[in-house]
């Protein structure tokens, strides 16, 4: 069985987990706090706060930029159902922009268009979160240049995208945001089981992010409301959740994160091998900027007859998956009142989409399995 994408552990990553294992602190231990500062010296970052799930890290960082209640919040239909969901979470209103029909990522024009349109209204976003659709960078300038005009904040949701580069910045720089979130679950290009992460510059909003992480409690002498030398005492000062990684968790990221170029490299090959063998077949491969490098989470294929083909490479034990169906369409959206059409580049898109199997382990045989199965079929 050849899944679409999968982890790839080896003896180094599980020794690492086993030393946490046979320590004393398996929770709150030093690893954590190694993995954000390693975090963010791959990416040039400031400031790191590792968290359960990229889901908690993006809910988190809607609410450090003070999301909530009359707000708007901005993403892509073309998403994980969670891009989404966290503006609902924090009470405010979630809209969506519609993508390029190359990238698949939010479309900047699209974006300018409908923020017009908004000003007019009064109904501009607080948020928006772009999306780095299969590990490629969206057109962050214009997005940034954007933001400045209509003053909004963004968050970028990165989930597919550590290890890819925009205009040779790493992405999770955040030179063009104020948070970019990272995922760490299995099917993602480096693993800690489950696990994410929010990173930013600004130190104002790091404090918030790790306060909201951690039930609003601080130890921090700097935020407590009054100086003491009792070592027992925190503050409470906000309110907050637990949305902490364990150290066991980030012990398997430390080590992941040192195989990173690894990963990175061997999707090359493979989307490499993908774009040789499949140019002259009647499907769509997927278009990488030329400022981009991917990190290629995914490998999206637009093909004409989706459910035939999807089919056969199921029944030749290639478990391909589709990346995504757009957000506004799911029964949820639908009773919040969002409407088939409105957003028709990324339904299209989804009508034809197939997510190619890409990930570390996948050996040439493997994938010749897969190309055979499309030659045959996609004439
Ligand atoms: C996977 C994913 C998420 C959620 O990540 P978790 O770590 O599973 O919470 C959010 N957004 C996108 C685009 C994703 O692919």
């Amino acid at each position: 069985m050849i899944p679409y994408s999968k982890q790839s552990i080896n003896d180094d990553d599980i020794n690492e987990v086993i030393k946490v294992l046979k320590s004393e602190m398996i929770t709150q231990g030093p690893l954590v706090e190694r993995f954000e500062k390693n975090i963010c010296s791959y990416t040039s970052s400031n400031y790191s706060v590792l968290t359960n799930s990229a889901t908690s890290a993006l809910h988190i960082s809607c609410l450090a930029l003070g999301l909530s209640e009359g707000d708007i919040l901005w993403t892509s239909p073309n998403s994980y159902v969670a891009s989404a969901n966290v503006g609902l979470l924090c009470n405010a209103e979630v809209d969506f922009v519609d993508i390029d029909t190359e990238t698949y990522n939010m479309c900047s024009t699209a974006l300018s268009m409908k923020l017009k349109d908004a000003e007019k209204s009064g109904k501009l976003p607080k948020i928006v979160m772009p999306v780095h659709f299969a590990g490629q960078s969206c057109d962050m300038i214009n997005i940034k240049k954007l933001s400045e005009k209509y003053g909004f904040k963004i968050i970028e949701d990165a989930s597919h995208a550590i290890g890819g580069i925009y205009k040779n910045t790493k992405i999770g720089s955040c030179k063009f945001s104020d948070i970019t979130v990272f995922s760490f679950h299995p099917v993602k290009i480096i693993t800690t089981a489950e696990g994410g992460c929010a990173i930013t510059n600004d130190e104002n909003i790091y404090e918030k992010l790790k306060l909201l992480s951690s039930h609003g409690v601080t130890r921090n002498p700097k935020n407590m409301v009054k100086k003491t030398l009792d070592k027992w005492v925190y503050d409470q000062i906000s309110i907050g959740f637990n949305y902490r990684m364990s150290d066991l968790n980030a012990a398997l990221g430390l080590s992941q994160l040192l195989r990173i170029e690894s990963f990175i490299n061997k999707r090359n090959k493979i989307a490499n091998k993908y774009f040789q063998q499949l140019k002259n077949l009647d499907l769509k491969l997927p278009k990488q900027e030329d400022y981009n490098s991917s990190a290629l989470h995914l490998f999206p294929i637009q093909v004409k007859n989706r459910k035939k083909i999807y089919n056969l490479l199921h029944r030749n034990d290639i478990k391909v998956n589709v990346h995504y169906r757009p957000i506004h369409t799911q029964p949820f959206w639908q009773n919040r009142g969002f409407k088939f059409g409105l957003f028709p580049n990324s339904e299209l898109y989804y009508s034809k989409a197939i997510s190619l199997p890409i990930f570390y382990d996948l050996n040439d045989e493997m994938q010749d399995s897969v190309i055979n199965v499309l030659q045959k079929s996609c004439l």
